[in-house]
């Protein structure tokens, strides 16, 4: 029998365990295959006296080599111990899942492990290792042996099996770099947390779950549907299987991680229809602000015991909202901020500052648009970071579609913006929430 271990290290949030890891275990374990899941970063987080490293507003310094030297005198005992713990598991497979945020620390510890001898063939996949981010990366420098550059469920399984070429991964044969297509699974199981559940995470009695992988929109800054390429749809039996086990273990609150709840009225229904049958449960998730979603829907959402709700609003400009290709009218958030006060639903609103076309007129327009709904009581948080031309995204994709005269992920320069006057606006954008009071 293979022995395989899949691992997260430090940083990602240690707010929840990752579903990532569990859904790997359970599919795994579906087609015969025993995995360990160890989520490393929760331990090293729970052992440190730096918890600050892990606020988001503090995760930059983990993506980039400076910031993280410093960051290793820190922790670097107990990455050392970990590279011992993993060596002394002697397995076959050794899987890593990489973040942006853990892309450094997971180099540090491959290379720890190789200088010690380590035999175990070693495989990386997560949201970093895609084709135009880091999945070439780490075979070309051999740090790898596999990098799984799509979902992990199929890759992890032919690689298991001892399969010369898994589907969906980068591999190194004779010197020669070789790509082999990917298959997306086609049945989803009920995620494994049977490994991480011993681990005390910051929010208690909560799991992470997701219905549905992939999004129908095409938002111009989301790579969503360059790293999900179809909508894949959990199954209701699964997911009894799944409220059977959180129940068990003590669970109170589910927290989905999908794109949205409503991808479509069709699949809106389905999920409603599923949790309705399932009581005791506290529920969070994302909504989409579609023309279709009604105060009846809301009404539902709530009767299944949705006490939270995200909506993406990103702009208060209509011009900027078309720009990004966002189907949502700034009406329907009104009313949906209506509703979810109403129904003591809290709304938590998202924004997006400094997209390319954005100008001074547009900016404004979000700051009036957050003035005016600040009665109905939604949640807006300040935010980290400046809009980002993501490397999957539309305005990567085609620059010049949206203005920009200098193509780069965080400092892009278009012809309405550049990153000084974006870094200014999320200053202003922060200073003002805080003058709201928020
Ligand atoms: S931003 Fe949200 S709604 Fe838009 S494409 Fe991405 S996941 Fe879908």
């Amino acid at each position: 029998m293979t022995k395989a271990i899949i691992c997260l290290l430090p940083c990602h949030s240690p707010n929840r365990p990752p579903l990532g890891l569990a859904s790997l275990k359970s599919f795994s374990f579906h087609k015969g295959f025993d995995i360990k899941t160890i989520d490393y970063n929760i331990k090293v987080f729970n052992n440190s006296e730096n918890k600050e490293l892990w606020k988001p507003e503090n995760f930059f310094p983990w993506t980039n080599k400076a910031g993280f030297k410093n960051i290793l005198s820190k922790i670097s005992s107990e990455l050392d111990r970990i590279i011992q713990e993993l060596l002394e598991y002697k397995a076959d497979l050794i899987g890593f899942s990489v973040f942006s945020t853990n892309k450094i620390t997971t180099e540090y510890v491959i290379s720890g492990l190789k200088s010690r001898g380590i035999k175990s063939k070693i495989a990386v996949g997560g949201p970093q290792i895609r084709k135009d981010i880091d999945a070439f990366y780490f075979i070309e420098k051999s740090i790898a042996d596999f990098s799984v550059y799509t979902e992990g469920e199929i890759p992890l399984v032919d690689i298991l099996k001892d399969k010369k070429r898994p589907r969906g991964t980068i591999i190194k044969e004779h010197d020669n770099i070789i790509t082999i297509p990917p298959e997306s699974p086609k049945k989803l199981f009920s995620p494994d947390f049977s490994d991480l559940l011993n681990n005390k995470y910051l929010q208690s009695n909560t799991l992470p779950f997701m219905f549905t992988r992939g999004c129908p929109n095409r938002c111009a800054y989301c790579e969503e549907r360059t790293l999900f390429t179809k909508l894949i749809f959990f199954d209701s039996d699964e997911f009894g299987i799944f409220i059977k086990e959180a129940k068990k273990s003590g669970i109170k609150r589910i927290i989905f991680g999908d794109s949205q709840i409503n991808p479509s009225k069709k699949v809106f229904k389905i999920i409603l229809n599923i949790l309705s049958k399932h009581k005791g449960f506290s529920f969070e998730g994302n909504i989409f602000a579609s023309k279709w979603i009604s105060k009846y829907d809301i009404k539902s959402i709530k009767r299944c015991g949705f006490n939270v709700l995200t909506v993406g609003v990103e702009s208060g400009s209509p011009r900027v909202l078309k720009m990004m290709n966002k189907n949502i009218s700034l009406f329907k958030i009104f009313f949906l901020a209506f509703w979810c006060k109403r129904l003591g639903i809290k709304l938590k609103m998202n924004f997006i500052i400094g997209f390319p076309t954005e100008r001074w007129s547009d900016f404004f327009l979000t700051l009036l648009f957050i003035f005016i709904i600040r009665p109905l009581k939604p949640i807006i948080s300040p935010i980290a970071s400046t809009c980002a031309a993501l490397s999957g995204s539309d305005i990567y994709k085609n620059p010049e579609k949206y203005g920009i005269t200098m193509l780069h992920t965080l400092y892009f320069r278009s012809h309405d913006n550049d990153y000084r006057i974006r870094f200014l606006r999320m200053k202003i954008f922060n200073r003002f929430l805080k003058i709201l009071g928020y």
